[in-house]
Parts: C-alpha cells; structure tokens; sequence
C-alpha cells in the first residue's frame, strides 16, 4: 500500500515536471517568435497561433462596404471580377479566397457581380 502511494505521488510529480516544462517551453517560442520580425515560419494555415496581421490588412481590403463601384474593382478592365459566392461583397480584380470563408473567388462579369449583389441588399454603383 505504501509503496503505490509513492508510485502515485512520483507520477504525479513527472506529469507536473513535464506540463510546466511544456508551459515554459512553449511561452519561451511565443515570445522569440513574436520578437522575430519575418514570420516565414507561419505559413500553414490552420494554426492557431497566427502573425499575419498584415496579410489580413491587405485581404480584409476585398471586403467592399457602402455602395460598391465594380469597375473601380475591375483594374484591368476585362469586365470581369472574382466574387464569392457565400459573402457577395468579397470582390477582387484577381484571383483569390474569401478572408471570412476562405472559399476561392469565383470569376463572374461585372453584370453578374452587379446582379448577385442587387439580389443580396448590397448597394451597388449603378453605371455598368
Ligand atoms: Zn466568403
């Protein structure tokens, strides 16, 4: 009987000994990340653990607010625009997933744009 309480009691202290050296350990990586200023490492999606506050200043630009001017999207000017097709306003001059859905923009002429956006309660500049 004594000897499985001093088996428990050791145990114990390993997993206590490894949670606070995983704790530590992964503190210690955040903070030489985050002081770190190229963020290469944290290309993969799905992390939690994310640094592109940038990228997503740049994406979240595909989000159109107010009445929305189509050909001022369409750059080129080849009448054509990448939609998505869940978040009608996500609009961009190029090919490109959505940054609420991550679903790839769908490429549709600036009427159809025009059309989903009308149908959806979205304003649209009228002069396509
Ligand atoms: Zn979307």
């Amino acid at each position: 009987m004594k000897n499985t309480r001093k088996y428990i009691a050791s145990l114990i202290t390993i997993i206590l000994t490894s949670v606070v050296l995983l704790f530590t350990q992964t503190t210690y990586l955040d903070a030489q990340c985050c002081r770190s200023g190229g963020h290469s490492g944290h290309g993969g999606g799905g992390s939690s653990h994310e640094h592109n506050k940038a990228k997503d200043d740049i994406k979240s630009e595909l989000i159109r607010e107010g009445e929305i001017d189509l050909k001022a999207i369409d750059v080129n000017e080849d009448g054509k625009v990448f939609q998505d097709q869940m978040h009608w306003n996500v609009i961009s001059d190029s090919k490109g997933d959505c940054p609420i859905c991550n679903m790839e923009l769908k490429e549709v002429t600036l009427k159809m744009a025009k059309d989903n956006l009308i149908k959806n309660g979205f304003e649209v500049k009228q002069d396509i």
